[in-house]
């Protein structure tokens, strides 16, 4: 049986590169930039007032003090957005705002809290410096500079810096569209009444939060029922999309029809079985460009196999490094018992504010455990050859969201 490494490994190599596409401003949240880009123009776009205040000459303020206040005469106010042309005399100032264009002649700007007003008359008693609450052109960015790089996150900031240099539409990795079905003839949806043998199908919806954590569109096809048939038309429907998510019917069962449908449609099989638990009767194909991911039912199985296995692949499809979120050494609090065989995923919590950071083994790891799943924030991996683990080891941890 695969090695789940190996395994990964299989899956990134069949994973194609991402696609990339043209996208406006409020779509790009959360989305990997897909080309370097440079500051469109300088930034500040032109000399600008820092504060409320009035803009002088230098020259006109350096004899002010207390002592030998100065007055100049307020030509008007400069409100932010508007372009004076007009360049004030000896003696004159102008009012401006925050923001506002520096008019022509003036060089430094008084804050408006220092000086005192009457009518138009402005005095002023102390000296400023030259330059003083001017914000010049290009000192911020200038044009031609490199912004963001390729491969960079776009969050709130980065979207910031895109829109103010005119960016309107950007350059990203397209978000892939995931296919989601749950199979099982005992599965009812949330919304629907119970009868007797039935469960809700909570999957589907577990796939759909995990996939919308990578900013991918998630297609929800439904609950199909263990039949052959209606796998047929529903996964035939389902191979439009960039990787097809199924949990159940991938083991050994004899309602177990997955892997046979798949094969009727054309799904290539590329592996079946990783030698992991929970989450063993993993299936892994591919059509064309479409990747295919058959995981079994349980919970806590179907998420060990996307934390593992999918989230790396939609990563890697996403241009978003690393493929992997890596492993962090964590000090267990309780021991762990371990029967060889197959690479372990334990539920726990990582407590990551301890120095160094602890982690606690859920006590109930089995694989239909919504409970242990739904407390957990990291999957400790334990290894297949390893020992029993007493508290106090040293072990490796997966932290998942
Ligand atoms: P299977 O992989 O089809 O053999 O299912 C394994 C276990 O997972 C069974 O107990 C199923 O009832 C359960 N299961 C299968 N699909 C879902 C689902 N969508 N939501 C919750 N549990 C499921
Ligand atoms: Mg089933």
């Amino acid at each position: 049986m695969l090695h789940p490494d190996q395994a990964r490994n299989i899956i990134l190599d069949h994973t194609p590169a991402g696609k990339t596409i043209l996208l406006p401003l409020n779509q790009i949240h959360g989305l990997i930039l897909a080309q370097n880009l440079t500051a469109t123009s300088d930034l500040p776009l032109f000399d600008n007032s820092a504060m409320d205040g009035y803009a002088v000459r230098h020259a006109d303020l350096v004899e002010a003090s207390t002592d030998h206040p100065v007055t100049l005469r307020n030509r008007g106010f400069v409100p932010a957005g508007l372009h004076e042309t007009e360049q004030p005399g000896p003696g004159e100032c102008y009012q401006i705002a925050t923001g506002s264009e520096m008019p022509p002649g003036v060089d430094t700007v008084v804050m408006k809290e220092s000086v005192t007003v009457a009518g138009t008359n402005i005095q002023f008693t102390r000296s400023p410096r030259l330059g003083d609450n001017v914000r010049y052109r290009g000192e911020d960015i200038q044009h031609g500079q490199q912004i963001l790089k390729t491969g960079m996150n776009l969050g709130p900031t980065q979207i910031a810096v895109l829109a103010a240099f005119g960016y309107a539409e950007v350059p990203v990795f397209q978000p892939l569209k995931v296919a989601i079905l749950s199979t099982g003839s005992e599965l009812v949806n949330v919304e629907d009444p119970l009868a007797p043998g039935k469960i809700r199908d909570s999957n589907s919806h577990m796939f759909t939060a995990l996939v919308g954590s990578e900013h991918c569109a998630a297609w929800r096809l439904g609950i199909v029922e263990d039949r052959p048939d209606l796998l047929e038309q529903h996964l035939k429907k389902a191979m439009d999309a960039d990787m097809v998510l199924i949990s159940g019917g991938v083991s050994v069962g004899d309602h177990d029809f997955v892997k046979d449908t798949l094969e009727r449609l054309g799904v290539e099989e590329i592996f079946w079985k990783v030698s992991i638990k929970p989450g063993k009767p993993f299936f892994f194909g591919k059509k064309n460009e479409t990747l295919v991911f058959g995981m079994p039912g349980n919970p806590a199985s179907s998420f060990v196999v996307f934390e593992e296995f999918v989230r790396p692949s939609i990563r890697k499809r996403m241009g978003r490094t690393p493929y992997v979120k890596p492993l962090v050494p964590a000090v267990l609090t309780e021991p762990v018992r371990h029967r060889a065989g197959r690479q372990q995923y334990l539920r726990a919590w990582l407590d990551r504010d301890c120095v160094p950071a602890q982690v606690r083994p859920m006590a109930s790891q089995g694989s239909h455990s919504l409970n242990s799943l739904s407390e957990a924030n990291a999957l400790i991996v334990v290894e297949s050859n390893s020992p029993e683990m007493p508290a106090g080891t040293v072990v490796s941890v997966r932290p998942v969201s």
